[in-house]
């Protein structure tokens, strides 16, 4: 049997949309979205936000916003080769506190894909290559990713002004570009450990705040 359900938002940018509470308390909504952009394989990717009540959510607030790009190695499996997961945890506990909207972009490694980020990795280690230098020497750009989606994503939500919890001035600019405005942009706390070491210094480089 297959069930239509009725729309579940203001916005028919939005797929579907479940209540998912969560361990250590909070609950958030969950939301997917079809949105346009395509991943590697032409599909679009399942680019997911949450969010979370809280006094920043409310009317007259200004929602804390946190554009996180999946990590599977970080995010799953607690990685210590870059701070991905220590830093969707922190924003999660802020997000706890004060609410707001969590966006969960498909784009692994900064946008070329799980495969292509085993093997920079790869190069990183036989070659003393930095995260960029291994990027660059599989034929990828630094970033490949998009967050022009980010602001469709908060445009669908009905999210104009925002927050950013961030350390990476490419995302404030991108959300900008895109008809977002950003009232403050929040650092992360630096997530430093002796595996992520070299990764962290080479994301300074590139301007990161850390
Ligand atoms: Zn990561």
């Amino acid at each position: 049997m297959v069930i239509d359900l009725p729309p579940v938002s203001v916005s028919p940018a939005i797929k579907a949309s479940a209540e998912i509470p969560l361990a250590g308390g909070a609950s958030g909504r969950f939301y997917s979205f079809d949105i346009g952009g395509a991943g590697r394989d032409g599909k679009a990717p399942d680019h997911v936000a949450v969010r979370f009540p809280g006094p920043s959510v409310e009317p007259g607030g200004v929602p804390l916003v946190r554009i996180h790009s999946e990590c599977l190695t970080g995010d799953v499996f607690a990685s210590l080769r870059c701070d991905c997961g220590p830093q969707l945890q922190e924003s999660l506990a802020l997000f706890g506190a004060q609410g707001g909207y969590l966006l969960y972009l498909r784009q692994e490694g900064r946008g070329i894909g799980l495969v292509a980020k085993l093997k920079a990795y790869q190069l990183q280690i036989e070659q003393g290559l930095d995260t960029f230098e291994a990027n660059r020497a599989l034929g990828f750009r630094d970033d490949h990713r998009d967050y022009g989606i980010a602001a469709r994503m908060l445009q669908a939500l009905q999210v104009e002004r925002v927050r950013l919890l961030t350390n990476n001035p490419d995302k404030a600019a991108g959300l900008e570009e895109h008809g977002i405005e950003v009232d403050a942009v929040l650092p992360t706390r630096r997530h430093e450990n002796p595996h992520n070491h070299r990764y962290l210094h080479a994301k300074r480089e590139q301007g990161h705040r850390l």
